[in-house]
């Protein structure tokens, strides 16, 4: 039967294929094809972790004390029983065999397959049984790692290998954390659809980035999609639609052959400076998580790199935590790509919903915070951890030998921070100076994305090379709205006249005080949202590279004069999104 799923549209484009639905904590489970012919292999594979948890389980049976609950022994025959039933490893033969899964993956979709069947079961006894069948699973997918660990020959492939013929795949699950999607960048998912999340959420911002069509917030969408429907992810209207008639398929394959053809002419403009009408010069800047995103920095035509979010380099660590030489190489490769173009990279934005994963923060001490946004986050993190934040200080000057680096801090909101930034700059200068290595001039920037930071810009101006607004927070932190949460995401409204105001006002102080001003939340990569920046007078933008050619196409049909003749009105407006569209779309675009 065929039905419709509802959420945030927040990658753009159509995507159709076959729904992976994937249990939130197994997400990092390593999803790859393997070959048709080792089908066979994989299999065995999977048997041999099925057997080594097998004789586990007996063995802890036969080692149980005398005196040990009955229930005990009861339940290591459930789990024996669960783990042998034909149901679960032999059935997921077929997705080895059909689908050339690797062991795990196939693993985990009959796991999805199976809890389903459990959470659909009259019985109270028997549906509880599910968290028994996920408890066997895990020590599967335990007993595989370790046998990948000791050949570590064998296929530890976590990257997509390109199999001709294959349906396409999107991902269907609760949620999915920032870490984990930013290992998706090389899989083989060409869509995602999670139950949670906001337009801004960094989970979104990751989906974004990799130009694959995205829609979250759907709230149940993992409940009513089942593993292997075919599902289209509209990501332009928010809609998810499972199990598609021929003639709807029929109208999305069309409109992605349109967005493909669309895209083609889009990158034509790749060379294409740009200039508005009246000749104004724009900076377009690309947003990266990682050094090897600067590949598509370049391809895109961005100027250089406006936001290296460097927090990504901290995640999916396990408590190993980047060294400074690690950092270096990682800071190093992105301003080497980027050949002389500035490379602006930002100080760890750790905390909220970017959380270092449990190891590496009970190595830090810092524990679980009650209003994790408001909480130690970003700057207020790296003042905290002094040695880390040296270290990473370190690194980016170091890397400033090699190309043209800027230093960004996130969330800045006193002038206070500012002294302390200065203080530990000069400190790792000297201890640069100290140990005869090189570095370069490095700008000293602050992210406006707190609004104490933008209602005091004067003030903050005078201590900084540049500023960088941070649309995301700054909506985030100026409206209260959690910029994560699918539950208030309607109140999330960049067109709210607070913000715009807010907006306006820094773009302006910062020009007037002869600073260099870049916006790099998500309203830069938005071309609803260009012409808009132009009017208020920002000339650098930075955004996902995919996001480059649509902005640039505005900005060359944009008159800036006259824009910035609207912006009061719209400034002053009840309804400024309203107001927007009519005073700054030209007469002949409106009708
Ligand atoms: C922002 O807040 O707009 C921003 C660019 O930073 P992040 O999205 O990483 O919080
Ligand atoms: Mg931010």
């Amino acid at each position: 039967m065929s039905f419709q799923v509802f959420g945030i549209p927040v990658s753009r484009g159509v995507a159709i294929g076959r729904a992976v639905l994937v249990a939130s904590s197994r997400v990092d489970v390593a999803h790859y094809f393997i070959g048709a012919a080792d089908a066979e292999q994989e299999y065995a594979r999977l048997v041999r972790g099925r057997d080594a948890v097998t004789r586990e389980l007996q063995d802890l049976k036969a080692e149980l004390p005398e005196d040990a609950p009955h229930e005990l022994d009861a339940l290591l025959d459930v789990h024996l029983l669960l783990l042998n039933d034909e149901a679960l490893v032999d059935a997921a033969r077929d997705w080895i065999v059909d689908r050339h899964y690797n062991a795990e993956w196939a693993l985990s979709a009959q796991l999805e397959v199976l809890a389903r069947q459990f959470d659909e079961m009259e019985d109270d006894y028997l549906r509880e049984r599910k968290a028994d069948l996920e408890q066997v699973v895990e020590r599967v997918l335990a007993a595989l790692a370790a046998e990948q660990n000791e050949s570590p020959s064998g296929a530890s492939a976590v990257v997509a290998r390109d199999f001709a013929g294959e349906d396409p795949l999107l991902l269907v699950a609760a949620d999915i954390a920032p870490a984990d999607m930013i290992q998706f960048k090389r899989s083989v998912f060409q869509g995602f659809i999670t139950d949670i999340g906001g337009k801004t959420s960094h989970t979104a911002i990751v989906a974004r980035s990799m130009a694959i069509p995205a829609v979250v917030g759907t709230r149940e969408a993992s409940r009513l999609i089942r593993q292997d429907d075919w599902v289209i992810i509209d990501g332009d209207a928010g809609t998810v639609i499972v199990n598609p008639s021929p003639i709807v398929l029929e109208e999305y394959r069309f409109r992605q052959r349109q967005a493909e053809l669309e895209n083609a002419r889009l990158a034509r403009l790749r060379h294409t400076p740009a200039i508005t009408m009246d000749g104004q010069r724009i900076e377009l800047h690309a947003n990266i998580e990682l050094p090897g995103d600067t590949v598509a920095a370049l391809a895109s035509g961005a100027t250089g790199v406006g936001l290296f979010r460097s927090e990504f380099l901290f995640m999916n660590r396990e408590g190993d935590l980047p060294s400074e030489e690690e950092q270096f190489a990682a800071y190093k490769s992105a301003v080497e790509a980027m050949a002389g173009l500035p490379v602006t990279i930002r100080t760890v934005d750790i905390g909220a919903d970017k959380p270092l994963d449990r190891m590496s923060v009970n190595e830090l001490r810092h524990e679980h915070v009650l209003n994790p946004a408001m909480g130690l986050r970003a700057i207020r993190w790296s003042l905290a951890e002094p040695s880390m934040f040296r270290q990473q200080l370190r690194a980016i000057y170091r890397a400033s030998a090699f190309g043209k680096v800027k230093l960004l801090v996130p969330m800045v909101a006193h002038l206070g921070e500012i002294r302390q930034i200065q203080e530990t700059i000069k400190r790792v200068k000297g201890q640069l100076d100290e140990t005869g290595q090189a570095y370069g001039e490095v700008l000293l920037g602050v992210m406006v994305e707190v609004p104490a930071a933008a209602i005091m810009l004067p003030q903050l101006l005078k201590h900084v090379d540049f500023v960088s607004i941070g649309t995301n927070d700054l909506i985030q932190y100026t409206l209260a709205i959690d910029r994560a949460d699918e539950a208030v995401a309607h109140l999330y409204d960049p067109w709210h006249p607070a913000v715009l105001n807010l907006l306006a006002s820094s773009i302006a102080q910062a020009r007037a005080a002869g600073k260099e001003v870049s916006v790099c939340g998500e309203m830069a990569g938005d071309a609803a949202f260009t012409d808009l920046l132009l009017a208020m007078g920002l000339t650098c933008f930075s955004m996902h590279p995919s996001q480059i050619p649509s902005v640039k196409q505005r900005i060359l049909r944009a008159d800036v004069p006259r824009l910035s003749a609207a912006l009061p009105r719209i400034l002053e407006s009840d309804e400024p999104a309203k107001a927007a569209l009519e005073a700054l779309t030209p007469q002949s675009r409106l009708h």
